[in-house]
């Protein structure tokens, strides 16, 4: 029988970040999907600023900004009259401790693929054609079935999506609603007689249309009501009904779509689990919720929990830990899931609202939120600190990035930088953090010193950023895991010790 420490079910965005996070650490990984080719249909179209660190981290992110496009200008029409034209993200630039301030209008295809290189750099190809049948759990780890042969696992992660078979074998269900209202046709197509330049947006009589262009390729992403037949029930989407559905409600002489190259029908669903794991099998991405696709947080959603188990996995299998670490998956992101659900849901709620004033559209969910930068997890276990400080991120937040200058070299350098790896970073920060211990076991955590004659916060925005005088850990996925007083060293290793 074949072996490896995880197998991951599913070569979605959630997969593949996975599957790439626990590669880097040198985790035997196997990833598999049914699906015979790998998806060629544009699906989610945006990328999130903390998505974009998440890929910073993961070493792909040139890639990934050199295949997207920032500030896409939101354009609504009556008829062929423009009445609104907005970028939400207008003046949203970057900071010292943002360095990626807007989302990214990427197809989720592009994405897909970008991870799937990454993976095949460290050896791990995606075995395609490859489903999950089945599963059984016993004491040393998970004994799936794949096609007709036995695969021995240590641990097996669901990210199959939302009609997820790892779901439905732990009996889990996705609990919620299916409102009967919302289902919008969805396809990939080429246009003539529309620019390149802006998400183009028609809302009329009750119909809508609008037609993003797909950086990286001639083709636009069309989403649209959904044509009906005389019992008012929905058509399948071709090109003839997506051409009558804008000629209806845009009817914008000259406009001629061509060559759909996918297409699909989405329906709005506002569901979750009410567990993300049972014992050593676990649920990440769609696997375990899906909901509207307002604010495009679906495939983000995903990376995000991918990021947040990679390295407790690898934690655990290298020893470093104790399996008790992977229990903080599920009391992280499970609140991080319910939260989704609920802002999703109001979020589709204000674009139905804002669709029926003139110029309103999908722009106006833009809110920070969407950023996902603000997430945290301040109730999570591993959220702690001894020492108190009422400024500067807290224990649960994200880390901040900040420019430095290394003391010796001059050459400039980020803490972004730092961190980036599979590793815990230590910063010691101010005069009184030059107590920081060396490396503590250099294979989990990095330290460094922000002080004179080491990194120099010649502007503050370190110092700024987590206070002075203080000893700050942070987590392999960019959160504060510990914020300690320097004159306690010992209480990083506590830490360490305690997972
Ligand atoms: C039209 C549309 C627009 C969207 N827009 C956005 C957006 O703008 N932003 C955003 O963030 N999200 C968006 N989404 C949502 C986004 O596409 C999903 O949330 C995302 O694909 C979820 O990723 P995943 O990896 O969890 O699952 P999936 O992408 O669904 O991947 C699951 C994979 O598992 C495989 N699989 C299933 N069962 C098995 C099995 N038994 N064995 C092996 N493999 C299996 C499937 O073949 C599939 O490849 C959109 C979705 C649609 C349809």
């Amino acid at each position: 029988m074949t072996q490896t420490d995880v197998l991951v079910v599913g070569a979605g965005p959630t997969g593949l970040t996975l599957a790439c996070d626990l590669a880097r650490r040198g985790v035997a990984v196997r990833i598999i999907d049914q699906a015979p080719e790998f998806p060629s249909g544009s699906r989610g179209k945006g990328l999130s600023p903390r998505s974009l660190e998440v890929l910073d981290d993961l070493g792909v992110i040139d890639r990934i900004l050199a295949s997207g496009v920032t500030h896409m200008l939101f354009r609504k029409y009556r008829g062929a009259e423009v009445i609104a034209e907005t970028d939400p993200e207008a003046g949203h630039v970057p900071t010292p401790d943002i360095p990626y301030p807007v989302g990214l209008m990427i197809p989720q295809w592009r994405v897909e693929q970008i991870l799937r290189e990454r993976l095949a750099g460290f050896g791990v190809t995606v075995e395609l054609g490859t489903g999950l049948r089945g599963f059984r759990q016993h004491a040393g780890g998970v004994t799936a079935t794949i096609g007709e042969a036995p695969l021995e696992a240590r641990y097996l992660v669901g990210c199959d999506g939302g009609r997820s078979t790892v779901r439905k074998a732990l009996g889990l269900s996705l609990r919620g609603q299916t409102p009967d209202v919302q289902l919008m046709a969805v396809g990939d197509i080429e246009v003539d007689g529309l620019s390149r330049d802006a998400w183009h947006q028609w809302f009329a009589g009750g119909g809508a249309i609008m037609l993003c262009p797909l950086p990286g390729t001639n083709a636009f992403q069309v989403q649209a009501s959904h044509e009906l037949d005389q019992d008012g029930s929905p058509l399948e989407p071709t090109l003839e009904r997506f051409q009558q559905t804008f000629d209806r409600v845009a009817g914008v002489p000259g406009v001629r779509l061509h060559d759909l190259a996918w297409r699909s029908t989405y329906r709005v669903q506002v569901r979750m689990v009410d567990q993300l794991r049972a014992d050593r099998v676990f649920l990440a991405g769609d696997a375990a919720h899906v909901h509207p696709i307002a604010g495009g947080l679906g495939m983000n959603s995903g990376i995000q929990d991918a990021y947040n188990l990679g390295w407790k996995l690898g934690l655990v299998l290298a020893g470093h830990a104790a399996p008790g670490l992977l229990g903080t998956y599920e009391e992280e992101r499970l609140p991080i899931a319910s939260w989704l659900l609920g802002i999703t849901s109001d979020l589709l709620d204000v674009v139905l609202d804002a669709i029926k004033e003139t110029g309103g559209g999908v722009d106006a969910v833009a809110t920070s939120e969407l950023t996902q930068l603000r997430l945290r997890y301040p109730w999570s276990r591993l959220s702690r600190r001894t020492a108190s400080r009422p400024d500067g991120p807290q224990p649960g937040d994200r880390a901040p990035d900040a420019p430095l200058r290394d003391a010796v070299t001059g050459s400039p350098v980020r803490l972004f930088d730092l961190f980036r790896g599979p590793h815990f970073t230590l910063l010691g920060i101010g005069e009184r953090g030059a107590a920081v211990p060396g490396d503590i076991g250099p294979d989990i955590v990095k330290s460094y010193r922000v002080g004179p004659g080491s990194l120099l916060d010649a502007e503050g925005h370190a110092a700024r950023a987590y206070g002075t005088d203080t000893l700050v850990l942070v987590r392999p996925d960019g959160y504060i895991g510990l914020v300690a007083d320097p004159a306690e060293p010992g209480t990083v290793a506590e830490y360490l010790r305690s997972l």
